[in-house]
């Protein structure tokens, strides 16, 4: 038996101010065949990190194809992402014959001339291996399943947790399904149900958490193989942008229709609930030095680099300065310039330093501030459930009482690394000021005493009716008030 396994993907905003282009790749995921580290998969590559683990006792060839991934920003350049899709193709081309494929994409993909980047590579993997082999990918929740993609996949499978800290587990039951279509044990089908919706669904929130372990639960039972629950991701003016629930089961289509309109319509029914309450930036800081725990931990989705924003908003900064509240860190805000600035002033310097605020409008204006180099670190990883992140040079300045955390390749805050790397203790401030929509919930849920979600005049709006689409099909809540969901496949 033979599996061939590549990666392509990143979360395109289509929004976002930054181009993406090879060079984003290349300072995030850029493996050929043979280069993927042991230790932990990377972003999107659980499938082939998974496949490489399972080879031998599954007795199975792996052919292991290139991983390229990017952090979230704009539409990737068309020259380069038909450089990255055809590299992968060519090498599928020479692995020939194949039984199966397995694919770790993103699904929020967008490049120049391609709205539906997953689709494209799905057919041209189609069309590469026939109707005969055994097609799977992993996909983000963040993804827009589109009908093209399922029609061309025999298994799609996406994460469930949100923050996502399932990957591995996840490419695990993707491997499972596609290994035992291969040997004739099940023959998946799968449905389709369109929410006609737009929202955020983190699973760290009671409802979701319990629709979540309900979905779990299901699983394996009454021909059940998989469901997966598509959360669509906000900021992309695509299509098919929707809240999907996509349900595969073994050789029984209507079991499948059954299942996904159960929970699509339940998903509907939660329209509204499904996001945390949000404050804004006086507010939540008044809040957080009101608490009488330590660490109250701030969350800035609007500012997370993990969907495409800059993440280089000085909002909550300039106020905690204004107001000079002290104990306090900050992070990551990406600035590679000023991390240079201060490893040529070295750990300890004094200097007025020009931080933050660059980018675009959103990103508002930078901070001029005297800062204190408080630690440097080069080529800094952070922990991300179990893949590991990187986050380029790093350096903590202290403006007053506020430990700020610049970053050289710009994330968002995942890992408590992020601070501990330059040598600050998030555990011990009284306020840890997070840029991410809920990703930073895997590691500082666990240490937060509080937390508290505020919104800044950063690009990712929580108010979708305030977002310019003008692909986005209709109608669609909450853009629209009366909708029409349902099973489309
Ligand atoms: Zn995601």
């Amino acid at each position: 038996m033979r599996l061939f396994s590549a990666t392509l993907g990143t979360e395109t905003n289509t929004f976002s101010p930054l181009p993406t282009s090879l060079e984003a790749y290349r300072e995030c995921v850029f493996l050929r065949p043979g280069e993927h580290p042991d230790d932990a998969p990377r972003m999107c590559t659980a499938p082939l990190f998974v496949a490489r683990r399972r080879a031998a006792s599954d007795g199975f060839t792996l052919i292991e194809g290139s991983c390229f991934a990017a952090s979230p920003a704009g539409p990737t350049n068309r020259q380069d992402y038909e450089f990255m899709r055809d590299e992968i193709l060519g090498q599928l081309k020479a692995a020939m014959p194949v039984d199966g494929v397995v694919l770790g994409l993103h699904g929020a993909m967008v490049a120049h001339g391609y709205e539906d980047v997953e689709g494209d590579i799905l057919e041209r993997v189609r069309a590469t291996v026939g109707p005969a082999c055994v097609i799977g990918a992993e996909l983000d929740p963040h993804c827009h399943m589109t009908l093209k993609r399922v029609r061309l996949a025999d298994i799609i499978i996406c994460y469930k947790e949100f923050p996502h800290t399932d990957q591995v587990e996840r490419a695990g039951d993707l491997l499972d399904l596609v290994l035992r279509t291969i040997r004739g044990e099940i023959r998946p089908v799968m449905s389709l149900y369109d929410c006609r919706q737009i929202s955020s669904y983190p699973t760290t929130l009671p409802l979701m958490r319990a629709y979540v372990d309900r979905v779990k639960a299901m699983e394996g039972k009454d021909r059940i193989l998989s469901i997966s629950i598509v959360h669509g991701f906000p900021y992309a003016d695509v299509q098919e942008l929707s809240g999907r629930v996509l349900v595969v089961t073994n050789a029984d289509k209507r079991q499948a229709d059954a299942v996904a309109e159960q929970l699509g319509q339940e998903l509907v029914s939660m329209r509204g609930k499904t996001m945390p309450e949000f404050l804004d930036v006086a507010g939540a800081v008044s809040a957080a030095l009101a608490f009488d725990d330590r660490p109250v931990v701030m969350a800035e989705p609007a500012d997370n680099a993990g969907g495409g924003s800059p993440s280089d908003n000085t909002d909550i900064l300039r106020h905690l300065i204004d107001r000079e509240v002290g104990d306090a860190a900050l992070g990551p805000i990406w600035d590679p310039v000023a991390v240079r600035l201060c490893f040529d002033a070295g750990s300890g310097a004094r200097l007025p330093l020009r931080f933050g605020g660059k980018i675009a409008p959103a990103s508002g204006t930078p901070i001029d501030a005297l800062v204190e180099v408080v630690g440097l670190a080069r080529n800094c990883w952070q922990r991300f459930g179990p893949t590991n992140v990187p986050l380029g040079d790093c350096a903590g300045v202290r403006v007053g009482g506020i430990d700020v955390v610049l970053i050289g390749k710009r994330t968002q805050a995942l890992g408590l690394e992020l601070f501990t790397n330059v040598g600050v203790d998030p555990r011990v401030k009284k306020l840890v000021v997070v840029k991410s929509t809920n990703h930073f919930m895997a590691a500082y849920g666990p240490i937060a005493k509080k937390v508290i979600y505020v919104e800044s005049g950063g690009p990712l709006n929580r108010n979708y009716r305030k977002i310019p689409y003008a692909r986005v099909n209709r109608p669609i809540w909450p853009l629209d008030e009366v909708t029409t969901p349902g099973l489309i496949l």
